[in-house]
């Protein structure tokens, strides 16, 4: 059976119900917020009734009442009903008297609404989700100064909804904000205008995992930087604290900056910071581990000559260029020694290419073993190689050379079961810092190489600038 509608309907009633759902008012808003306004609107206007309802598509919900005892009634049974279609306090004098609420159950049995006035609760200005309505059961009318009175109190009801309107909104933002950075699948941080820690993810505690459990909100940026450093979470700050922290904060001052981070167990972080428009900084943390990897590999490859592993004329020529400059700002002497395989066509000859290029193979091996670390031995052209020693004077360079020809003539090399006799020339030079340039060193050390073919090989000459 349709049920007739006796009540109008707001010009905007379905966006007005669709806000009133959106709101979720009705299970959420606080009651008792509610309930001090109808106490105070009851005692001030003196009035036994006295509530706050919301008007929903078939129901009424009374937020708060004073003077009865129902928290929802059909729509049809409210005066409110009609309270809500205007922006204008709605007053009816005497119920009985009017032929739209004559019949109504409310003024016919309990609770004998006589008197009635409901004043709008018009939320953003645009819909009125309910009414604050003070109810007689005797008839009467309200002064000028009561329907004042009854506005404001339907006002500050209203700013409660907008209120709670506006704290939902901003509970929602800061929900989709932190699912977002959640999402982001690199290390997110923010920081305030004082550089105060305002949020990262789980991806950036991840990252900075030896201090994770320290970065709470309100941390400064400079107490995370130091506590990393006393939690060994950079390892370039290792043995030169003070100067990398500085350095750090340096780069954390700018107001645009990109930089590369070591992190424990050789992990490459890429940062990116940018000063937000309040003056504070956001973060991303971007791993860039593997790329490192791959940056270092083909460098090593560039570097490397690819039969016998060790530099090739290219990264040599740079390390000379470098010990040269280093030279010439301190007084530590260096040498080079510039090798030749002698006879070596004749190896190739006899034994074939391929165990020629073993042989080269081997030598590398046997001189590697004689070298220190910072040594540096390259092949520079098929069978010539050449070694720098830095800080090295002439009596220790004379023994690495002496030692050199020693190891590659002591034993022949075998290979696939044939024994080779090798015997190396060299050509040693000392750095003059001053004059030397790669050029110079290497053609001095090339005419020392020379004189030692010409004075019978397997031996080696010197050569002063
Ligand atoms: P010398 O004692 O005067 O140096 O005599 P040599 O025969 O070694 O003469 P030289 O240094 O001029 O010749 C180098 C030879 O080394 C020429 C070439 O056949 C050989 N050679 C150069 N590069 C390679 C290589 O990569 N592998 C092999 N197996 N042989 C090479
Ligand atoms: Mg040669
Ligand atoms: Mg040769």
């Amino acid at each position: 059976m349709n049920k007739m509608r006796d009540y109008p309907l707001p010009d905007n009633e379905h966006d007005r119900l669709n806000q009133l759902e959106s709101l979720r008012i009705l299970d959420t808003l606080q009651e008792e917020a509610f309930n001090r306004i109808t106490r105070i609107a009851s005692h001030t206007l003196d009035m036994p009734i006295a509530l706050v309802n919301f008007v929903g598509a078939d129901q009424q919900w009374f937020k708060a009442k004073v003077g009865v005892d129902i928290s929802q009634m059909p729509r049809d049974h409210g005066f409110c009903s009609h309270t809500i279609c205007s922006n204008e306090i709605l007053e009816i004098n005497d119920a009985t008297k009017d032929p739209r609420y004559a019949d109504n159950p409310l003024v016919l049995g309990g609770p004998n609404v006589r008197f009635y006035a409901g004043a709008p609760l018009c939320v953003n200005n645009t819909y009125n989700l309910g009414t604050l309505s003070i109810i007689d059961t005797k008839p009467r009318s309200l002064s000028a100064d009561e329907r004042i009175l009854l506005t404001d109190f339907a006002a500050m009801a209203t700013e409660l909804i907008e209120l709670h309107q506006t704290t939902q909104r901003a509970i929602k933002a800061e929900e989709r904000l932190i699912d977002a950075v959640e999402t982001i699948p690199d290390g997110f941080v923010l920081f305030d205008k004082d550089d105060k820690l305002v949020m990262c993810n789980q991806r950036y505690k991840d990252i900075y995992s030896e201090t994770a459990e320290y970065l709470l909100p309100g941390m400064l940026f400079s107490d995370m930087i130091r506590k990393g450093v006393e939690c060994g979470q950079y390892p370039e700050a290792i043995g030169n604290e003070e100067a990398w922290i500085e350095n750090r904060l340096e780069r954390h001052r700018e107001s645009n900056s990109t930089l590369e981070q070591q992190l424990p167990g050789d992990r490459w972080l890429r940062i990116q910071e940018r000063r937000t428009s309040e003056g504070g900084m956001v973060g991303f943390r971007v791993d860039i581990t593997q790329l490192k990897r791959q940056q270092r590999e083909l460098s090593r490859l560039a570097w490397t000559d690819g039969l016998t592993n060790c530099l090739n004329r290219r990264r040599f020529v740079d390390l000379v260029n470098g010990e040269i400059n280093r030279g010439q700002r301190s007084n530590t002497p260096g040498a080079l020694i510039l090798i030749d395989i002698d006879h070596f066509k004749k190896i190739n000859d006899v034994f074939g290419h391929a165990a020629g290029d073993q042989v080269l193979v081997e030598l590398v091996k046997r001189w590697n073993i004689e070298l220190r670390e910072y040594d540096q031995l390259a092949r520079i052209g098929g069978e010539e190689f050449a070694i720098l020693l830095p800080q090295c004077d002439d009596n220790g360079a004379e023994l690495v050379v002496e030692r050199l020809l020693k190891i590659t003539s002591d034993q022949p090399i075998r290979v696939k079961g044939v024994d080779i006799s090798i015997t190396m020339s060299a050509g040693l030079i000392m750095f003059s810092y001053r004059e030397d340039t790669v050029d110079t060193a290497l053609a001095r050390a090339d005419e020392a190489l020379y004189t030692a073919k010409r004075q019978g090989r397997n031996c080696y000459v010197t050569k002063a600038a």
